[in-house]
């Protein structure tokens, strides 16, 4: 398996040789077409699996895919994780892949000051990476809509079950219209993470590393 054969354009294939990656990941190999394809995934993978990649590149070419980009407002996709330092981890990552595009990336945890947040999602974006309690405060603060939100991404989803997040995401799932792509990653597979599953994706494909 290659990276070439998920059909990418020249632009991300480029920024993916740049980044070193010569070949994708096991967890990649599996998610990348599943994901490519429009599908709902639920993937039980770890960090250091190469998943952020798995989640990132697919949301780049549904990103490209929408037309008129610029003229609307408001994030197509959304990424919740549950700290910030992985939620920074990821901008980082997902930094690297859009801005060849010129795709926005907006970053929404702690340690940046709401106002600063605020006017920068008031300025727009196509990418939101978040943790959950910051971008409910962005919300309620109308910073930001998530009408044209359309790929959704619930990273690490057992933890943040574990630092009591799940009325915030249930929250935020609740307010993404229901025919948006979703992507759920899960370490592990409690429950309360399969009821979440159960209720908030369509139809899944579930990929195991
Ligand atoms: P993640 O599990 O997404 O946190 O990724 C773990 C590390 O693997 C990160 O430093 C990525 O930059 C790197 N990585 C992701 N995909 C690949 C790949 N296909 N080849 C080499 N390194 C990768």
């Amino acid at each position: 398996k290659s990276f070439a054969d998920c059909g990418f354009s020249n632009v991300l294939t480029n920024a993916i040789a740049k980044q070193g990656y010569e070949r994708p990941t096991a967890i990649q190999c599996q998610a990348l077409p599943i994901a490519l394809s429009g599908r709902d995934i639920i993937g039980i993978a770890k960090t250091g699996s190469g998943k952020t990649a798995a989640f990132v590149l697919p949301m780049i070419v549904h990103i490209m895919d929408q037309p008129e980009l610029k003229k609307e407002e408001g994030p197509i996709g959304i990424i919740c994780a549950p700290t910030r330092e992985l939620a920074h981890q990821i901008y980082l990552e997902a930094k690297k892949f859009a801005k060849p595009h010129g795709i926005r990336v907006s970053a929404v945890y702690g340690g940046m000051s709401k106002h600063e947040q605020f006017k920068e999602l008031k300025a727009g974006c196509e990418i939101v990476v978040c943790t959950p309690g910051r971008l409910i405060d962005m919300l309620k603060m109308k910073a930001l809509t998530m009408l044209r939100t359309t790929y959704l991404v619930l990273d690490e989803a057992d933890r943040m079950f574990d630092l009591g997040f799940e009325p915030q995401i249930r929250s935020i799932v609740g307010q993404i219209r229901p025919d948006r792509q979703t992507l759920l990653f899960s370490a592990t597979m409690p429950r309360k993470v399969e009821r979440l599953a159960r209720e908030s994706l369509t139809d899944p494909v579930r990929v195991t590393v």
